[in-house]
């Protein structure tokens, strides 16, 4: 009896040590994986099916009403859907008859098996359904279009399509501090703060206090979404990243040269220099002192809302080098 219970003991500690939590390197190497292993078996490339994975695991960050991600891919599909509105079985799990009751659900791995918990299953069927639409640009818009009907959230898979695609990988992490550390420069916690002009709105961003001229840089691996005369901000830019957070930059001086909708930035590309546009028509300028103003904007897949950068900058500012 001891014999056999030291055996087990011996045979499950290997096990334990393997079921240690991933280090965030190693999800997203497994994750890279699993994307590639999709294409080979799909022919679908790899940048659409991750797409859509990592923008259903942005909105479900966010959301209350879908559970958090937990797992290695983060697209979220609910059982009904999986297995076909008119199946009897909710659960069911064999193909077939998940296919003949319309369901999304399909066997990846070839287990026999439907499973909408497994990884492989799961963006097999992603895959299944953006090759039904066929696998360029303008045919993979209207498949996502079809599928979340929201201009936005096409928009923001967009974007991680661009990225991933130019990039060839999915660990765009990388941030930087929007002013050169070599420049002067002064910001305090004003989020939430009152402002005086254009009625009462409260302050939804971060001023950085700055001479006129010194460049802006985008913070993170991201593509333009705007860019323009705002009376509030002035010249201002707007920049999504691949975890659906849109950056705004205000009160700009200028834009930098050949920078346009649609083009891709990276951490520490010059995207403007600080001014003080704005509060009027455009061109105005000279109303207040000199600064970036500096919002964050998250997107649920419903509806979007501002959120205090402070903390974001303290973090990125102490960690760039540049
Ligand atoms: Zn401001």
């Amino acid at each position: 009896m001891r014999k056999l219970l030291l055996t087990l003991i011996l045979f499950l500690l290997p096990w334990q040590v393997n079921a240690a939590p991933l280090t965030d390197a190693e999800i997203l190497e497994h994750r890279m994986i699993l994307y590639q292993k999709t294409e080979a078996s799909t022919q679908v490339p790899w940048y659409y099916i991750a797409a859509i994975d990592q923008f259903e695991r942005s909105i479900r960050h966010v959301r209350n009403d879908l559970p958090k991600p937990d797992g290695i891919t983060g697209y979220y599909i609910t059982q009904e859907k999986w297995a076909g509105y008119t199946n009897p079985n909710p659960k069911d799990k064999n193909p077939l008859s998940i296919g003949i009751f319309g369901g999304i659900g399909v066997d990846g791995n070839g287990d026999g098996k439907a499973d909408k918990d497994n990884d492989e299953d799961l963006l097999f069927a992603v895959a299944s359904y953006i090759s039904q639409y066929g696998v360029n640009d303008h045919s993979f818009r209207i498949a996502l279009w079809n599928y979340y009907q929201r201009d936005k959230s096409v928009n923001a898979i967009m974007t991680n399509v661009k990225l991933f695609r130019k990039y060839n990988r999915i660990d765009l992490i990388e941030k930087a501090f929007p002013i050169p550390k070599s420049h002067h420069y002064s910001y305090n916690s004003t989020w939430g703060a009152g402002r005086g002009w254009g009625g009462r709105r409260s302050h939804e961003g971060t001023d950085i206090f700055a001479s006129y001229g010194t460049p802006v840089y985008a913070v993170a691996y991201g593509v333009v979404e705007l860019k323009g005369w705002n009376k509030f901000g002035g010249w201002r830019i707007g920049i999504r990243d691949i975890n659906n957070t849109y950056h705004y930059y205000a009160h700009l001086n200028g834009f930098a040269k050949d920078i346009n909708v649609g083009d891709i930035v990276e951490p520490g590309t010059v995207v403007g220099s600080v001014g003080s546009s704005g509060y009027g028509p455009p061109g105005t300028s000279g109303k207040f002192p000199p600064h970036l103003h500096f919002g964050m904007y998250k997107d649920s897949g419903k509806n979007e809302w501002s959120f205090d950068p402070f903390p974001h900058l303290k973090n990125w500012e102490r960690n760039s080098k540049k």
